[in-house]
């Protein structure tokens, strides 16, 4: 039986400041059956206050618990230590309330997340730090970030570039990895088959759900197409066009 929604967000909750039809009604549902639901994002760049402001600003019901990001999921996965971070502020700050120590100097963790002002001297810093005996941590691997002049680079465009220039393979916390989705149950307190994971990604969500053991809802408001699933040797649970679909299979009406 189905108690948790894990939900993506880009691509299947929203398309940037605009929500994907029939989100917020889905939510409204899944809260008034009795079910609970988690937003789970890779992105680290944005605080679980300002992705909670974010959705409730588009109609969406959410309390800053409702959400999971890779950087708060970073943060409790992690032993307490000290750290040095290539992102933006709320990765560190993130890291810092999971009781964490920012350091530039011999740091127990390298956290790399998405970094639009990623330059020579964090990479050398950070190339430095795991060559030194840091243990070296990815947010996510998105290796692409879709905008409107086509795709630019991700945080795995980052971890590509210092696992070149460290010879070391990072930690993935960020889907399609399964230690946020094992995260996120451990939050929700259900195993594996009592949540049911929807998402845009075959690559993303589908394989984290398969990761994880959790069934899976692929729904097409984003990046896969039905003819990528022809192509995938990854298949979900369930296929739908849109949340009014997904809807009806749940609740069977
Ligand atoms: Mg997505």
């Amino acid at each position: 039986m189905i108690k948790s929604i894990l939900l993506d967000l880009d691509g299947t909750v929203y398309h940037g400041t605009d929500a994907v039809p029939g989100a917020a009604g889905f939510v409204r549902r899944v809260r008034s059956e009795g079910l609970d639901c988690l937003f789970v994002t890779n992105r680290a760049n944005r605080s679980a206050q300002t992705v909670c402001q974010s959705l409730c600003g588009m109609d969406i019901e959410c309390e800053v618990g409702d959400v999971l990001t890779s950087a708060q999921a970073a943060a409790r996965h992690l032993s307490p230590g000290k750290f040095f971070y290539i992102g933006e502020e709320p990765l560190s700050q993130a890291l810092i309330e999971g009781g964490h120590t920012p350091t530039e100097e011999a740091p127990d963790y390298v956290v790399v997340g998405y970094d639009p002002f990623i330059n020579y001297e964090k990479l050398a810093k950070a190339t430095l730090l795991i060559r030194a005996g840091a243990q070296f941590i990815g947010t996510n691997p998105d290796k692409v970030l879709f905008t409107e002049k086509g795709f630019i680079p991700g945080n795995g465009a980052i971890l590509a570039a210092l696992t070149a220039s460290t010879g070391m393979e990072p930690v993935i916390i960020g889907k399609p990895e399964r230690l946020i989705i094992d995260i996120a149950l451990r939050q929700l307190k259900i195993s594996p088959n009592e949540a049911l994971l929807v998402g845009d990604s075959i690559e993303t969500d589908v394989r984290a759900g398969h990761n994880a053991g959790v069934p899976t809802a692929l729904i097409l408001t984003g990046v896969s197409s039905r003819q990528d699933l022809e192509n995938s040797d990854l298949q979900p649970q369930w296929v739908v066009d849109d949340f009014e679909e997904l809807e009806a299979l749940i609740f069977n009406s």
